[in-house]
């Protein structure tokens, strides 16, 4: 858990990232950037803000905002029911985010979190720059890391079950 005043600072400084990469952000959207600390309390090392742009229940789209070097822990989108889980698209719109998929460790850029090294396996380094896309299948472990700058990126997805969502870390409490 992390207190309300660094839930209002998390929130606060996504707000000036995302008026920096210049992508329109109405005064009421500021109020809707969730702050996901994922309950491990430690929001500036492992978590994300993000915004939702839509949800129609078959398809979301949203917009991740991370400061510089935040860190979203391992997990991988579930199956449920009929659906396979799902499958989300990224589209890097602003500063350097670092992916993490399944393949050879390719690991150069980014770094593991400290004390946490076992609880980030996949060590396939994808680098996405303002403008790359990259396509992340149902059921794939991943894990992503913002640049020094911090990153602003789209997410695009079939339909977001976030609570279904599975992690390595035993300790995040979705
Ligand atoms: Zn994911």
């Amino acid at each position: 858990m992390i207190t309300g005043e660094e839930y209002v600072a998390a929130r606060r400084a996504a707000a000036d990232l995302l008026v920096r990469s210049g992508i329109p952000l109405q005064a009421a959207e500021r109020e809707r950037i969730e702050v996901v600390d994922f309950g491990l309390g430690n929001i500036r090392v492992e978590g994300l803000q993000l915004l939702t742009i839509f949800e129609t229940g078959r398809m979301a789209g949203r917009i991740l905002v991370m400061t510089p070097d935040q860190t979203e822990p391992e997990h991988w989108h579930s199956p449920f029911g009929q659906d396979p889980g799902k499958q989300e698209v990224i589209r890097a719109y602003w500063g350097e985010v670092r992916f993490y998929l399944p393949g050879e460790d390719t690991m150069e850029r980014g770094f593991l979190v400290e004390g946490k090294e076992h609880l980030y396996t996949m060590r396939n380094e994808i680098i996405l720059e303002p403008g790359d896309t990259l396509v992340i299948e149902p059921g794939s472990k991943h894990w992503f890391q913002a640049g020094e700058e911090g990153a602003v990126f789209y997410s695009f997805s079939t339909t977001v079950r976030d609570a279904s969502d599975g992690f390595t870390d035993p300790g995040v409490v979705r």
